[in-house]
């Protein structure tokens, strides 16, 4: 996505000094099209379920999170375009809270796992052998 000088760096926003001269109403509606980060998901998740998703634990929210996956399954097959992006949305939201109540931050682990490449060969696009990793 084009930023157009945006730049999210975690939780702070720099803006370019002449963006601060826009009404109000288009800083917000710059602000809801901007990208969403990981980090941004896991706290947004957070802050919204989190008392929930503790009390759930880990086991009964991968039950969850399976189940999500379960429809991503169904709507690729024969669902709207608009439940597919739903379902993508569902399972990404069910991974972020698996991550909040694991201990994990997402956004660290792919940096650190498929940042620089994948992860067998170090290279972008992958090189690895067809017959290891089709
Ligand atoms: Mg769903
Ligand atoms: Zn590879």
């Amino acid at each position: 996505m084009e930023d157009g000088g945006w730049k999210m760096t975690g939780a702070i926003l720099h803006l370019p000094s002449s963006i601060l001269d826009l009404p109000f109403s288009l800083l917000v509606e710059f602000w809801c099209r901007m990208s969403f980060s990981l980090a941004q998901l896991q706290r947004v998740i957070a802050e919204t379920y989190d008392a929930k998703d503790r009390r759930r634990g880990v086991e009964g929210t991968f039950m969850w999170f399976m189940e999500e996956v379960g429809e991503l399954s169904a709507a690729l097959r024969g669902g709207s375009e608009r439940q597919r992006a739903e379902e993508f949305a569902d399972v990404l939201a069910w991974l972020a809270t698996l991550a909040n109540i694991a201990g994990v931050d997402l956004e660290s682990a792919v940096q650190a796992k498929y940042g620089e490449g994948c992860p067998g060969c170090r290279q972008i696009p992958c090189s690895c052998d067809h017959a290891e990793k089709p």
